[in-house]
């Protein structure tokens, strides 16, 4: 059985063990006692080192603690090291969990359901009711005050049967290891917490989001916090920046910026519109009927889309004894319009060459848009029409 050192210190980075069994060719060990914690209750196991090898894992089998290496090791005596910068981070956010846990409980019976401890952002599901705007806020502000407080976190082992005023009921038997916050709130946890308060540094609740019946909870503290906050901070400062206004006005700003592209955006399309209808007309002017009395016109472009020659076809096509033809190469598309004394129907028409092409598409009597594979069966289009 290994014992477990983290339980009584999680403050201890280095320590020697007997490497009491290697398996696996040596890239699993057994310690006689290990500070190394093994992933569970949400936690991520630590890194760090055995005798000069990286653990890359730590595995919870019930007993024993399993070390997972990146290189093989014997049996023998070992200088064991923590990643201390990953595993406070870890501590940070999971006494920030039960801070929250405790907080969200007292001030709006919120219960927490779940915890998820992650790389960039840790998670908390909520059950009990919708988490509001001002939840969000209440809870952060007053998850803070505690931590300005400076509150002593405690680690007391507790019989299930007398362990009262526990935030959360636990379903383990015998006892319990119970992390409590003092005045505050009482859980039972194998995790590894930070000894006051003011040690898990400031708390930020970020994302909300409804997961099924609960509401998921992204926060960060400490370190994480300061880290998002520059981040979040740079990101708008560049922002505002573009504006040239201050990070405080930017929403304001941004809003009225964009509500002005839109109009514009509108403006500038009723405009192509006029210009369009007004390009028709003329090109219709200059276009010389054919024999049989039909003005006929081609526009064939690289690439773009064909909605920006619709509006000079149908313009075109408004006169009489007229068909306008427009071709994309890219992607390869086809446009058909007919004026309604012209005689065609430019959707069955249209329909036609395309089936001879493999195309699909379709349309009315008077406009029609269809597309091909490739430019040479484009070709084929266009020659048929
Ligand atoms: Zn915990």
């Amino acid at each position: 059985m290994t014992e477990r050192l983290y339980y009584a210190d999680s403050y201890l980075r280095s320590f020697r063990a007997q490497v009491v069994e290697a398996a696996a060719g040596g890239l699993t060990v057994y310690l006689d006692r290990t500070a190394f914690y093994p992933a569970s209750g949400g936690q991520p196991a630590d890194t760090g080192s055995i005798a000069g090898s990286a653990v890359l894992d730590v595995v919870d089998e019930g007993e024993r603690i399993a070390h997972r290496l990146s290189a093989p090791l014997a049996a023998g005596v070992a200088d064991c090291a923590i990643d201390w910068e990953r595993r406070f981070d870890h501590m940070q956010q999971h006494s920030g969990q039960h801070l929250l846990s405790a907080v969200f409980e007292e001030l709006f019976a919120l219960h927490t359901v779940s915890f998820h401890l992650g790389a960039d952002s840790a998670t908390i599901d909520l059950e009990g009711g919708a988490v509001e705007p001002h939840t969000v806020r209440e809870t952060e502000r007053r998850a803070n005050a505690v931590v300005f407080e400076n509150r002593p976190l405690s680690v007391e082992f507790e019989d299930r049967a007398v362990a009262s005023g526990l935030r959360k009921a636990s379903d383990r038997e015998g006892t319990l290891r119970i992390v409590g916050i003092a005045g505050l709130d009482r859980s039972a946890c194998g995790g590894t917490h930070v000894h006051s308060t003011g040690e898990i540094g400031p708390v930020f609740i970020r994302k909300i989001e409804k997961v099924r019946n609960t509401t998921r909870v992204e926060f960060v503290c400490g370190g994480r916090a300061v880290r998002r906050a520059r981040a979040d901070f740079e990101a708008l400062s560049v922002a505002a920046q573009l504006f040239s206004v201050s990070v405080d006005d930017l929403p304001a700003v941004a809003a009225a910026h964009l509500e002005s592209a839109r109009a514009d955006d509108k403006a500038r399309r009723k405009l192509e519109l006029e210009l369009a209808a007004f390009q028709g007309r003329e090109l219709y002017a200059a276009t010389a009927p054919d024999a049989d009395g039909l003005r006929r016109h081609t526009r064939r472009l690289e690439r773009g889309g064909l909605e920006q020659l619709r509006a000079l076809a149908q313009s075109f096509t408004a006169q009489p004894k007229s068909m306008f033809v427009a071709a994309l190469n890219d992607p390869p598309s086809v446009l058909l319009a007919a004026s309604a004394d012209s005689g065609i129907d430019a959707g069955k028409l249209l329909k036609t060459a395309l089936a001879e092409a493999g195309g699909r598409g379709g349309g009315s009597a008077r406009i029609a848009q269809g597309s091909v594979a490739n430019r040479e069966l484009l070709d084929r289009v266009l020659e048929k029409l």
